[in-house]
């Protein structure tokens, strides 16, 4: 199964000259939304991760079903005003002002072997405030997956003292 085949091109959104991959054909697929579950499960096994942490919102998508499957918890990375007990929380530069992501408190325990999902990496940005926040908690990076990976951005930089997985390239 080609997972390429389920991303649609949806060129100028949301604004003029971004290409936006639209994840939702594949997730609307079972076939296809369970192959790409699959292949993030076996990553998970092999870097024997105890929790999969995902940023909001996509990496919920990818990230839970990967969660259940293992019988590991799931922990959310979200915007500002949305987790109820105390954050630490990480600004990061957008292209036009900034980001602000949080994560609760306590959530991951020192030592923890993380896996990151998330559903595309661009410029890195969103990835690297994930990182910074789980390294906060005390958790070990164990790896970094993404559905999609836009390579010419060349967000795998920032990435290069990490395993990274990719399903799909372009
Ligand atoms: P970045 O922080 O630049 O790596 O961007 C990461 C997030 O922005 C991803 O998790 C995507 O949800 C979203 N994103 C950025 N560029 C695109 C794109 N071309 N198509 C779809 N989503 C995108």
């Amino acid at each position: 199964m080609n997972l390429k085949d389920y991303i649609a091109n949806v060129p100028d959104f949301p604004i003029p000259g971004i290409q936006f991959k639209d994840i939702t054909p594949l997730i609307g697929n079972g076939k296809a939304f369970k192959h790409a579950t699959q292949l993030f499960v076996e990553f998970t096994k092999e870097i024997e991760a105890d929790i999969i942490v995902g940023p909001d919102a996509r990496g919920f998508i990818f990230g839970c079903p990967v969660a259940t499957q293992l019988e590991i918890g799931f922990i959310p990375v979200r915007k500002p005003n949305k987790l109820p007990r105390e954050v630490i929380e990480f600004t990061y530069d957008l292209e036009y002002g900034t980001n602000t992501l949080c994560l609760h408190k306590g959530d991951i325990k020192p030592g923890q072997k993380v896996l990151i999902i998330d559903d595309l990496l661009a410029t890195g940005g969103t990835i690297e405030a994930t990182i910074k926040l789980v390294e906060e908690s005390g958790g070990i990076i164990a790896g970094i997956a993404f559905l999609i990976e836009l390579e010419f951005l060349k967000g795998r930089d920032k990435l290069q003292a990490y395993n990274v997985l990719s399903l799909i390239r372009f």
